[in-house]
C-alpha cells in the first residue's frame, strides 16, 4: 500500500476502517457522524448492491444499485474486492474504489457485514481496523428497526433473526463498542481512529524523522 497523509510531518500508511453490526445497532448513525466529521477525514467505500433503494438513498452516495447480472459479471472478472450475500441480497467492494483511495492516501470507511470483513481481514491484514457495534439490549435493536419505518415487517423479521447470528462473530473484530449513547460510542470511534494513526507499524515516516532528530545540532 502507497503512503498516505502525514501527520506531524511523518508519513503514514492509508486505513481501511471497517465498521460492522446487526442492522439497527447504529452503525450507520455512528459512521455517518464519521464521515460529517471534517477532522476525521475519511472517506467512504461506496458498495454495489442488487437489493432495492431505499427512498432515503441516492446512487452512488449510499451505493450503487445494480442487477443481479452486473453483480455476477463485476464478481466473476474479480473486480470485487470482497461480497457477501446479506439478508437475501448481494453487495460487494469495488476493488479500483478501495485501491485508488487508499494509492491516494485516503483513509477509507467500509460498512460491510463480517462476511467482507473476514475477507478483507485476511487480504489487508496490516491495513484493517475493525469495529463491531453492539445493541445494548435485543429490545432495543428491535425498537430502532421498527422506527426506520423504511423496510416492511418482513424485512424487519428477516433482519431481527439474523442479528443473532451476527452478533455471534463479535470476537473477529480489533475493537467492541456497545452503542447505548449514540454521542459516547461516536467519541469512541474516534479515540480508536485517532490512536490507529498513532501506531509505529503504521508510520514508516518516522524512521526519517528520527534519525532527523538523532543528527539535529543543539
Ligand atoms: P443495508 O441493506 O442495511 O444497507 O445493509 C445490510 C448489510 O450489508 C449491512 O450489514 C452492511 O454493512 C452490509 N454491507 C453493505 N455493503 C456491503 C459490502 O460491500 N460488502 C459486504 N460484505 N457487506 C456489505
Amino acid at each position: 500500500m502507497a503512503i498516505s497523509s502525514v501527520e506531524n510531518g511523518v508519513a503514514r500508511r492509508g486505513l481501511m476502517l471497517v465498521i460492522s453490526s446487526p442492522s439497527g445497532a447504529g452503525k450507520s448513525s455512528i459512521a455517518r457522524l464519521l464521515l460529517d466529521d471534517r477532522q476525521m477525514d475519511l472517506s467512504l467505500s461506496v458498495s454495489v448492491t442488487t437489493r432495492q433503494r431505499r427512498h432515503s438513498e441516492v446512487e452512488g452516495v449510499h451505493y450503487y444499485f445494480i442487477t443481479v447480472k452486473e453483480f455476477e459479471r463485476l464478481r466473476d472478472n474479480d473486480d470485487l474486492i470482497e461480497w457477501a450475500e446479506v439478508h437475501g441480497n448481494f453487495y460487494g467492494t469495488l476493488r479500483e474504489t478501495a485501491e485508488n483511495a487508499l494509492a491516494d492516501g485516503r483513509d477509507m470507511l467500509f460498512d460491510i457485514d463480517w462476511q467482507g470483513a473476514d475477507q478483507l481481514q485476511a487480504k489487508m491484514p496490516a491495513d484493517v481496523v475493525s469495529i463491531f457495534v453492539l445493541p445494548p439490549t435485543m429490545h432495543e435493536l428491535q425498537s430502532r428497526l421498527n422506527r426506520r419505518a423504511e423496510d416492511s415487517e418482513e424485512v424487519i423479521a428477516t433482519r431481527l433473526s439474523n442479528a443473532h447470528l451476527e452478533i455471534q462473530k463479535w470476537q473477529k473484530y480489533d475493537y467492541i463498542v456497545i452503542n447505548e449513547d449514540l454521542n459516547l460510542s461516536y467519541d469512541a470511534v474516534k479515540s480508536i481512529v485517532t490512536a490507529e494513526r498513532l501506531r509505529r507499524d503504521r508510520r514508516p515516516g518516522l524512521f526519517e524523522f528520527v534519525s532527523g532528530l538523532l543528527e539535529e545540532k543543539v
